[in-house]
């Protein structure tokens, strides 16, 4: 199948996987990191490598979301990967609801930093070196655009299929799909009876309204557009900027970690993101 090759050979081309590794692959239950996590356990039966694949999945939704969770269940079984679920709500508490909602930052962005931070935190202390996402090609060409308005330049030198950690507490990054479109994700789990639920759905449910701004979504269906109507040049758009950031790489001042004074995880400021927005007059009940 050249859509399962495509994966293989980006897998091996950087060099994702290696012996004694253990890697995490977030799940969403979506049909990206579904395909990640196929793609890497395929790849490890077939090359014999002598890796530890673990499906990780952060449920938001105080396992409310059952749906979600019986998909990503079904997800590792069918790669037979074991399966770690992470309950934000035991360690951030009932009251985080309100917190977000009493945040500053939109509901997509709070939901962003909880995920970034236990997608590191978590494997990192369960042993792992390296997450795996499922970030697809489409999402890299989205946000290098949005990133291009935006002037932000430091985070399009982090889009490339291997991101090294910046940091000892910072995992190693790794994106098997980086030159795999959406539609192509979509038809690996339907010729492998993968299921998976539409990604759309936030996983915080009813609770908080999530939206896409306008222009995201303009911009998310035209490249969807292209992806039905030109993929390879989608692929060469994705190959265009993992070169161009290559380039820019040198010229790019190293970002400075540091660790943040109430929880100890990396971050460029004082205080992390998530502990700036869950600390409160209360202190979480993670710490
Ligand atoms: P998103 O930002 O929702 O497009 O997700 C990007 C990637 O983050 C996905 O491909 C997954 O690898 C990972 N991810 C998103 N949501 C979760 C979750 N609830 N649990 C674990 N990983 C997730
Ligand atoms: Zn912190």
């Amino acid at each position: 199948m050249k859509e399962l090759r495509i994966i293989f050979r980006t897998i091996e081309k950087y060099r994702m996987v290696e012996e004694g590794d253990v890697i995490y692959v977030a799940v969403s239950g979506g049909k990206d990191s579904a395909v990640a996590l196929f793609g890497l356990c395929e790849y490890v039966k077939r090359s014999k490598i002598n890796a530890r694949i673990k499906a990780f999945h952060i449920d938001l939704s105080g396992g409310k979301a059952e749906n979600v969770l019986k998909v990503v269940k079904k997800q590792a079984e069918i790669c037979s990967a074991e399966l770690r679920v992470f309950d934000v709500r035991k360690e951030l508490g009932e009251d985080f609801v309100k917190k977000i909602r009493n945040s500053r930052r939109g509901v997509c962005s709070v939901c962003g930093v909880i995920k970034r931070y236990f997608m590191n935190r978590i494997p990192r202390e369960e042993g792992a070196k390296k997450l795996a996402t499922g970030h697809c090609a489409n999402d890299f060409i989205l946000f290098f655009m949005k990133n291009l308005v935006g002037k932000k330049f430091d985070w399009i030198a982090k889009f490339k299929p291997f991101l090294e950690g910046e940091h000892t507490k910072l995992l190693a990054k790794i994106r098997p799909l980086f030159f795999t479109t959406e539609i192509e994700t979509e038809k690996i789990c339907k010729e492998h009876g993968i299921p998976f639920v539409k990604a759309e759905k936030c996983s915080l449910l009813e609770e908080l309204k999530c939206e896409h701004g306008k222009t995201t979504l303009l911009l998310k269906n035209c490249i969807k557009e292209i992806d039905v109507k030109n993929r390879e040049f989608l692929r060469s758009l994705v190959s265009g900027i993992e070169k161009l950031v290559n380039e820019i790489k040198q010229s790019q001042k190293e970002s400075e970690f540091r660790e943040c004074r109430i929880c100890g995880e990396p971050t460029s400021s004082e205080t992390c993101a998530l502990c700036k927005i869950f600390k409160g007059e209360k202190q979480p009940n993670f710490l």
